[in-house]
């Protein structure tokens, strides 16, 4: 990666531009909330993060659903109640 390199962090506050009108003739994004003129890198990589953000997530409550399985299951053994 080179050139020009900038850190982005949510605005708050603000609108985050999460509906978008994309004009493939002109290649450029809109929100369709607020009409701003939405710079196509920045709407990528925000997804980008978004979506690491959202994987994480789903990783951490598979974990935590198998935890709360494996206690349900120890609960039942001792209770001797079958399943
Ligand atoms: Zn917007």
């Amino acid at each position: 990666m080179s050139g020009n390199i900038v850190k982005f962090k949510p605005r708050q506050n603000a609108c985050q531009h999460k509906y978008i009108i994309i004009d493939l003739d002109m290649r450029q994004l809109q929100c369709e909330t607020c009409g701003a003129n939405v710079d196509p890198i920045e709407w990528i990589y925000q997804l980008g993060v978004e979506e690491d953000i959202l994987t994480k997530r789903i990783d951490s409550l598979k974990r935590e659903l198998q935890k709360l399985q494996g206690q349900k299951a120890e609960l039942r053994n001792k209770l001797n109640v079958r399943p």
